[in-house]
């Protein structure tokens, strides 16, 4: 049983927030007069931080500059293909680290890349195999690089790079090859790739593993779902039942059973774990990602982080749980580096059962300023607790334990690439985050890069009237930055359980990381429109408030659905908590006229009317979110997510994804990583590590598949 899958944390995939991104137009926010007087000038800086870097870098409070590049003048979106967009993103200060903390920047960075193939195999049993294949085709076909279909066969490899897999990243649906199967056979045997005749078959077949991962309650989730976590003929029952077997009643710091191995059927017909560890399922990668890490301890910041990664060392030699959680609280307790690194098996979204983790890695190097002024919001995290609307028995007496850093990604892989989060929050495991408290982290160089490639066609588009246009140019930004910085410090460490009700994900099975992400999502939604945000001087009026509940409704009720196909329901935990959060309200507020659906010209729009009385409906709806979890109500859970947060009206739908053709933004976006080089001298000995952007995806893929590929073909 994982504890961990329960308190999602990963809050935004930055893949795709089509209308809420498109609001962080923040040049003007540091134009208006009032900004400057009624905000503290550091909060300022941190609120507007990354959106500064274009307005020519007139922020006074901003401690580095890119000093590689002019923001103005770099290319942030490189391509564009199929849903998705490929950007860079910069590292701001990556100049003014010592070289030691770039050589731990850099070992820790080629650690998480080596294991790279850990995630391609974890997403589908037959990805490893068949990335060779286009890498083989890429470099070597000798034929005609042109025509349609060798457009078609570019199209099907970049978002089968894209994806890790053959499978969507977002949407799941395997991707169909828009050539004949003779094409791709001509490809194969021009170029001397190989390819099993039974996996052209699959791919070729949409009625095989058609999903990567299936919540489909109809069916069996475990067999219905393609990721290579569990043997063939396994089903989700057996699943629950091994380990509810492991599970041992009121111990207080379980272990995340499941989270590093494979399910499997043994030669006696029993269920039996094969662990990712040295030696075992996934050594061969395993071995050149500790190498790595064994050079970042040499050159760790401080004893608490070396400590981290010999502890994650140790974790990768023996697969043994207990030491994965001494590493989490190592890792929490290392607050004082500069440079920082997520890497593991972390995230359960690809596991229908949300045990199994998909090994990631981020590194990252903190922005001292920016965090520091996330404290306004830190220390009053009491405050917020006890002014929430919670039943008086599911409000926790004392939190404990936030920490929120913004920071500069340097590199990511695994899980974390090309798609990317743009706020973390870990560890996942419960009693960790209980005992000794969590780290929360905005991505703030991703969100910039974001920013800055995009547009405001969404706004354009799907506003009720100029005023909403207007209040998101103005506030949406910082809106949207708050509801991030609440979400993440207040939202998930707000409310208890009560006493003797099983953790979320054993009593609400399936239902707990959309109802959790909601939860956070409405304790957020719920102070934006609080007089106390003002007078903490985080924001100008409750105007932001305002924006926010705007770009939130107007996404939830509406624009989210272009991210779907025609016929589809919604299965992402986070669409489908925007949706039934957006809708409940919807209904609950329409005796009064809370929020009006008028349509114009054809067009649907959704406009609030009274901010007031949504507060207080997202402020009842987060009561009864709460309830639900502290009770461990899943008849409660269950019918709210499948009223409202499931089933799609095909008409509004099939006009929406009609007028999404107007925005010429792809709806998911996804990245290509900075390259670090190692500059030596006579001797062999590092005396710098440079920076580069490279501008090529399919050429960074390549690379990536010539010097990151450890594991065999099928594992
Ligand atoms: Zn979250």
């Amino acid at each position: 049983m994982v504890l961990g899958g329960i308190v999602a944390k990963r809050w935004i995939n930055v893949g795709g927030e089509p209308g809420k991104r498109d609001l962080r137009l923040g040049q003007v926010y540091i134009r208006p007069a009032e900004y400057r007087t009624t905000m503290p000038r550091p909060l300022l800086a941190l609120l507007i931080l990354p959106l500064l870097m274009s307005c020519g870098g007139n922020a006074p409070d901003k401690p580095v500059k890119n000093d590689v590049l002019a923001a103005d003048t770099f290319k942030w979106e490189v391509d564009q293909f199929g849903d998705v967009r490929v950007i860079r993103y910069t590292v701001p200060g990556w100049e003014q680290l010592t070289l030691q903390q770039k050589k731990l920047a850099y070992y820790l960075s080629m650690a998480g890349l080596s294991g790279r193939d850990i995630m391609w195999d974890q997403n589908y049993r037959y990805n490893l195999q068949v990335r060779r294949a286009l890498e083989k085709i890429l470099g070597d076909y000798k034929g005609e690089r042109a025509g349609a279909n060798w457009d078609a066969f570019m199209l099907y490899a970049k978002q089968i790079f894209f994806s890790n897999g053959i499978h969507h990243h977002y949407g799941m649906d395997k991707f169909t090859p828009g050539f004949p199967r003779e094409y791709l056979e001509q490809l194969i045997s021009g170029s001397g790739a190989a390819l099993d005749t039974k996996v052209v078959d699959i791919l070729f077949d949409p009625s095989v593993d058609a999903k990567k991962v299936s919540l489909d309650r109809d069916k069996d989730v475990v067999l219905a779902s393609a990721v290579n976590f569990y043997g063939d003929d396994i089903n989700a029952k057996e699943v629950e039942a091994f380990y509810k077997a492991k599970a041992q009643p009121g111990d207080t710091t379980p272990l995340s059973y499941g989270l590093n191995s494979k399910l499997v059927r043994g030669a006696d017909g029993k269920l039996k774990e094969e662990v990712w560890h040295i030696g075992g399922m996934y050594g061969a990668a395993l071995e050149e990602v500790v190498k790595w890490l064994q050079k970042a301890a040499e050159v760790a910041e401080n004893g608490q982080q070396r400590k981290a990664i010999e502890l994650l060392i140790e974790f990768y030699r023996t697969g043994d749980l207990k030491t994965w959680d001494a590493f989490n609280i190592a890792w929490v307790q290392d607050t004082g580096g500069t440079v920082d690194f997520i890497q593991g098996f972390v995230e359960d979204y690809n596991d229908p059962l949300g045990k199994r983790g998909s090994f990631e890695s981020i590194v990252e190097v903190i922005d001292p300023v920016a965090t520091k002024n996330m404290e306004v919001i830190q220390k009053n995290a009491q405050w917020f607790e006890d002014h929430s609307p919670l039943l008086p028995e599911h409000k926790k007496k004392k939190v404990v334990g936030i920490t929120y850093s913004f920071i500069n990604a340097v590199n990511e892989a695994g899980d974390a690439a090309p798609s990317t989060p743009i706020g973390v929050n870990l560890p996942n495991a419960d009693w960790i985050r209980k005992v000794y408290g969590s780290k929360s982290i905005s991505l703030g160089n991703i969100i910039e890069a974001y920013d800055k490639s995009s547009g405001q066609g969404s706004l354009k588009e799907f506003c009720y009237d100029q005023a909403e246009i207007d209040r998101a140019v103005k506030y949406g930004s910082l809106g949207d930055n708050l509801h991030t910085a609440l979400h993440e410090v207040v939202g998930h460490a707000s409310g208890q359980l009560e006493p003797g009700v099983g953790n979320p994900d054993a009593t609400l099975k399936s239902y707990a990381s959309t109802l959790e992400e909601g939860r956070a999502d409405l304790v957020a939604l719920y102070f934006l429109m609080d007089p106390k945000m003002v007078e903490l001087g985080v924001m100008p009026s409750l105007e932001v408030g305002k924006a926010e509940y705007d770009s939130y409704i107007r996404n939830g009720l509406m624009v989210q659905l272009r991210r779907l196909k025609l016929g589809d329901q919604v299965e992402e935990a986070h669409m489908r908590n925007r949706q039934w959060v957006s809708a409940w309200a919807y209904e609950k507020g329409l005796p009064d006229s809370v929020i009006v659906k008028t349509v114009r010209d054809g067009k649907t729009y959704f406009h609030i009317r009274d901010y007031e009385k949504l507060r207080e409906i997202f402020g009842q709806l987060l009561r009864e979110v709460q309830r639900i979890k502290s009770q461990g109500d899943y008849q409660a859970g269950h019918d709210l997510v499948e009223n409202y947060g499931v089933k799609v009206d095909r008409a509004l739908h099939e006009e929406v994804l009609k007028r999404a053709e107007n925005i010429k933004t792809a709806p998911y976006a996804g990245f290509i990583q900075p390259n670090l080089v190692p500059v030596t001298d006579a001797n062999g000995e590092i005396t710098d590590i440079k920076i580069g952007y490279p501008e090529d995806f399919i050429g960074q893929m390549l690379d990536y598949g010539k010097r990151f590929s450890f594991l065999p073909d099928t594992n």
